[in-house]
């Protein structure tokens, strides 16, 4: 026997069994009827009731797919349909220039639009740490950047603000208070979890399961504690240029119009790093991703 089909949003998945959300707001723990159903939190699926309980037939087509990287450092699909990803940092564990840049190498990468969150302004060191971070050069190439502390509710409402309407995800080292602030902006986050993660663990507790919380304004934020590195998506050394979004500004004026900025003489990219025009440590961090994607395309023509 066959129910009627229904459109529902996955809110959370932890191997076979997803949580969904119907358009009523009602939650229900799914399978999927096949091995090519593969959801991720934030698909939109198709779902029909069956007598064993509701099944996923089908993800809609998405708007965006996020993924990590593996300990290995193969991407695996974390959440669907994400508008933005913000990219968190604070004043303690202290920023680290290079993973933040690859971070947005990586989003620029999935096509998915990046900010970034600096948390715990409330603590006195913060003014040093938010200028290591290279924070107003950063909001100068156009990426949002929110100071804010979620334990003193400072700065706040500006990304709540923001947040409304859209679909938005966390990232960053462990420690720099995403989850604080996840439970600062949805009140009743930490109760969702616990509630989705013995719906769908099948009684294991694990902390990695991705989930969704919709925001009281519209919109929603997502949680995926396990998020610790990213990938390129394109491997080519000669693509990671592009994904430091101001870099083909200044590569139009560069002799070849094939340099990668590395060697070339009349480099219009390494003439603004002398001049100060890039920050030296984000030119470092391009020429140490140009350095792997190298090796990992040597490695693959071994
Ligand atoms: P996560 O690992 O990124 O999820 O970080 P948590 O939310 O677990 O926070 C790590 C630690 O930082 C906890 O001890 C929090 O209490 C603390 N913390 C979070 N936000 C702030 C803040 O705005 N200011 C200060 N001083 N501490 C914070
Ligand atoms: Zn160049």
């Amino acid at each position: 026997m066959s129910g009627a089909e229904r459109e529902a949003r996955v809110v959370a998945g932890h191997g076979r069994r997803f949580a969904v959300e119907t358009e009523e707001g009602k939650r229900l723990v799914c399978l999927t009827a096949g091995r090519d159903v593969s959801p991720v939190c934030g698909d939109r699926v198709r779902i029909e009731d069956e007598v064993v309980g509701p099944r996923i037939l089908e993800v809609r087509p998405r708007r965006s797919l996020f993924s990590k990287a593996d300990n290995r450092g193969k991407a695996v699909a974390v959440a669907a349909n994400l508008d933005r990803v913000l990219v968190t940092l604070a004043t303690r564990p202290k920023p680290e220039g290079f993973l933040t840049d690859k971070y947005l190498a990586s989003l620029a990468g999935m096509g998915i639009a990046a900010g970034v969150v600096f948390n715990k302004t409330d603590l006195a060191d913060s003014a040093a740490a938010m200028d290591a971070a290279g924070l107003d050069y950063l909001e100068s190439i156009g990426y949002p950047v929110f100071r804010l502390s979620a334990k003193i509710g400072d700065g706040l409402g500006d990304l709540q603000r923001a947040l409304q309407g859209h679909c938005s995800l966390l990232v960053g080292q462990s420690g720099v208070g995403k989850s604080s602030l996840l439970n600062a902006l949805v009140p009743e986050a930490s109760r969702r979890i616990d509630e989705l993660s013995s719906a769908t663990e099948e009684g294991r507790h694990t902390t990695t399961a991705t989930s969704l919380h919709p925001l009281p304004g519209g919109g929603a934020l997502l949680d995926s504690p396990g998020v610790r590195d990213l990938v390129l998506a394109n491997r080519e050394p000669q693509a990671v240029a592009a994904l430091f979004v101001e870099f083909p500004g200044y590569a139009q004026q560069c002799r070849f119009q094939d340099c990668l900025h590395l060697q070339e003489p009349g480099c219009a990219v390494k003439a603004a790093v002398e001049s100060g025009g890039i920050p030296e440590s984000r030119y470092k961090s391009y020429q140490r991703l140009v350095k792997a994607m190298k090796q990992a395309e040597d490695r693959k023509y071994d």
